[in-house]
């Protein structure tokens, strides 16, 4: 199955924290949408393996993605070697995505960063022929890059090369994210407080939002990070909101 976007995240809820709003948003266009995890997120402090399954299965009922997988590395202690580009390559050639969202590339979790940089590394390799690798089946599969590749802020701020508008789907996304009901904030939850559970968590992520979309003169964005230029088709991509 071809995808248009493929959005990958170290732990089950990156992606929703991190892009939800521009995956629902190209998903109510019409385009065709995939999550990876890369682990478990069998080391989060609150909740089990099987909780967090079931919260991101239904966030991904929630967001309308096509399909969900999860890699199973091991949270904390995956690297980006050999082994786990392989890994992902074979994925990146199932899915051939034209867009590929994935961590940024230096974070407070040491997993995003190392995550950002295996995905960074993955798309490019997926592109070489002689990186070969084979399908479910033991078919050879063909080589595939993503022609873009994009990174969601996560913890730490960065200056964001791109914002998109989200405010149409601003219900939908916090809907998502509200799915991991054992991470976030609960006020009947007896299982201890973390950095995610708090309510100024939501709050924050809700300020943020607002703070990137006041930069563009919409109500709320999501910022990405490239090291490639973005190109634009036509000017009329551009937002002209007065800022
Ligand atoms: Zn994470």
């Amino acid at each position: 199955m071809k995808l248009d976007i493929l959005a990958i995240g170290a732990h089950p809820d990156d992606v929703e924290l991190g892009c939800s709003g521009t995956l629902i948003s190209e998903i109510r266009k019409g385009k065709k949408a995939g999550i990876i995890d890369l682990t478990q997120g069998e080391l989060g402090t609150r909740g089990t393996i099987e909780t967090r399954y079931a919260e991101a299965t239904a966030s991904a009922k929630i967001m309308g993605l096509s399909v969900r997988e999860n890699l199973k590395m091991r949270d904390g202690f995956f690297q980006n070697d050999e082994a786990h580009q392989m890994q992902l390559i074979r994925v990146l050639r199932k899915y051939q995505p034209d867009i590929v969202i994935g961590n940024i590339l230096e974070d407070r979790h040491p997993d995003h960063g190392k995550g950002g940089w295996l995905i960074y590394d993955s798309c490019f390799l997926s592109g070489l022929r002689q990186v070969k690798t084979f399908d479910e089946e033991g078919k050879e599969q063909e080589k595939w890059r993503p022609r873009m590749l994009l990174h969601y802020i996560q913890d730490r701020f960065f200056e964001q090369d791109i914002i998109l508008d989200i405010s149409d789907v601003w219900e939908q996304r916090m809907e998502a994210i509200r799915a991991y009901k054992t991470q976030f904030f609960d006020p009947g939850s007896k299982e201890p407080q973390t950095y995610l559970s708090t309510p100024e968590f939501l709050d924050a992520l809700a300020s943020r939002a607002r703070l990137l979309g006041k930069r563009i003169g919409v109500k709320y964005g999501e910022g990405f990070l490239s090291k490639k230029n973005i190109g634009l088709r036509s000017l009329d991509s551009l937002i002209l909101h007065e800022t």
